[in-house]
């Protein structure tokens, strides 16, 4: 092939991808409004959405089911070249950086799955965050955020920011009067978490979005623990919503993505943050997030009927104080919880008798569930907050913050909760029968 066919004729070269009319089906011109009016998922339910919304069979070979695009980049054409011109680079393939068949296909399922007109994959959950927050304040601004973050977001606002000239105050995401008096004139953001960990509170969205909006200010949502197929965040009026993908939305513990969903207006002016901070998604992590979301509405029914279940016996057996599920009635947020959230999800986080050291002895005990922090994934992960997320703080600090002697942070998979509950029950057993006082 000459120069000439690759310059000057690029029908010649890539004819199926001209004639391929997916591009125009993901509304990818700047046609007005929302993506879905132009690509609808087969059906209404959020199953069917899990399954069919964005994902691509081959059109050449009939498979099923979205290739792996596995390409740095691509080739250019008349039309790659005009969108350049016109600064419309995210709408074309270009270079994986920019755009790839494989993260617009799960995008999409993304988009469909959040209701939102349009969705961007990052390498990880704190790329998403760190490039929505960076592509919504502005030099000297000043964010609102809640006072019990994810540790990663904690950090950027702590220590990214000062480097900007931006500041944070973080505020009890409970007191919704503390919130409203930390706003500043200088305030463009508010940050919060839709459930918070440890200690599993459901926050009330609505509320929030009123103080936003009659401050003027936007409000990013974490719904890491609260996916779309629970609680599709945005209705609520929320302008951008961000996940870590590599817990629920993937479900299989075997990948690190994010994503962030909103107006195509907002997601815009995160998208030259991707290019320049470098988070994109690899093409084959794509192809993993978009499988694991086909299932994500049965996994998030099979969290909560296993959870559920094992939250009930903990919250009978003796040598348990305290459990933290938002769907027990004893939960302080359960009416929340019932107002907010369709289903449930795996999060149990409970306090044992005997301290720190009981717990210790207890996660050895089990045989189900892994030792390992991250959550949302099919197979059962315990850890303490105390050796975990929280080793930075005194026991002090911790119990400041809710976090008691004896907390276990529990993620319940999809296994059979009669499993999982004989596992504790033993593991119960096995650490109280010994000579060790249970008391600490
Ligand atoms: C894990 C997590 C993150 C960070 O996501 P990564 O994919 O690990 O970068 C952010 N927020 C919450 C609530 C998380 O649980």
């Amino acid at each position: 092939m000459s120069n000439k066919n690759i310059l000057g004729d690029p029908s010649s070269i890539a004819p199926d991808y001209l004639n391929d009319g997916w591009l125009n089906e993901l509304g990818r011109t700047r046609g007005a409004g929302p993506f879905l009016a132009n690509h609808p998922a087969p059906g209404r339910g959020m199953s069917t959405t899990c399954v069919h919304a964005g994902t691509h069979d081959d059109p050449r070979t009939g498979a099923v089911g979205t290739p792996i695009y596995q390409a740095s980049t691509f080739v250019l054409n008349d039309n790659q070249y005009q969108s350049v011109e016109d600064g419309f680079a995210r709408d074309r393939f270009i270079y994986s950086r920019y755009g790839n068949p494989s993260q617009w296909a799960v995008q999409e399922k993304l988009a469909a799955l959040e209701g939102a007109e349009s969705a961007i994959v990052f390498s990880s959950g704190m790329a998403a965050i760190t490039s929505t927050v960076m592509a919504l304040v502005d030099k000297g601004a000043h964010v609102v955020a809640s006072s019990d973050l994810y540790g990663g977001t904690f950090n950027l606002f702590n220590q990214e920011f000062p480097t900007f000239g931006m500041s944070c105050t973080m505020v009890d995401s409970y007191d919704f009067d503390a919130i409203e008096a930390a706003i500043q004139p200088n305030t463009q953001l508010m940050y919060f978490e839709a459930i918070t960990n440890p200690l599993l509170k459901v926050i009330d969205i609505p509320r929030l979005v009123e103080i936003a909006k009659r401050r003027n200010v936007r409000l990013v949502v974490d719904a890491t623990f609260a996916p779309p197929v629970a609680m599709r965040t945005l209705e609520h009026g929320v302008d951008v919503v961000v996940h870590s993908a590599s817990k629920y939305l993937n479900g299989h513990s075997d990948l690190i993505a994010g994503v962030a969903a909103g107006p195509r207006k907002l997601i815009d002016m995160i998208w030259p943050r991707l290019l320049n901070y470098g988070g994109s998604l690899d093409p084959h992590a794509c192809f993993l997030l978009e499988r694991g979301l086909k299932t994500l509405d049965v996994r998030m029914r099979a969290h909560e009927e296993s959870a559920t279940a094992l939250a009930k016996f903990l919250e009978t057996h003796p040598r348990v104080k305290k459990v933290f599920y938002p769907f027990l009635e004893s939960h302080p947020d359960y009416d929340t919880a019932k107002r907010l959230l369709k289903n449930g999800m795996g999060n149990i986080t409970f306090v044992i008798e005997g301290g720190d050291k009981a717990a210790l002895r207890l996660v050895d005990a089990l045989r189900i569930p892994k030792q390992a922090t991250s959550l949302g994934g099919v197979e059962s992960l315990i850890s303490l907050p105390f050796n975990t997320s929280q080793a930075t703080f005194t026991t002090r600090q911790r119990a400041d913050i809710g976090i008691d002697p004896g907390c276990v942070r529990l993620s319940v998979g999809i296994e059979d909760a009669d499993d999982l509950i004989a596992d504790f029950d033993r593991a119960f057993a096995t650490i109280y029968s010994s000579k060790e006082p249970a008391h600490a």
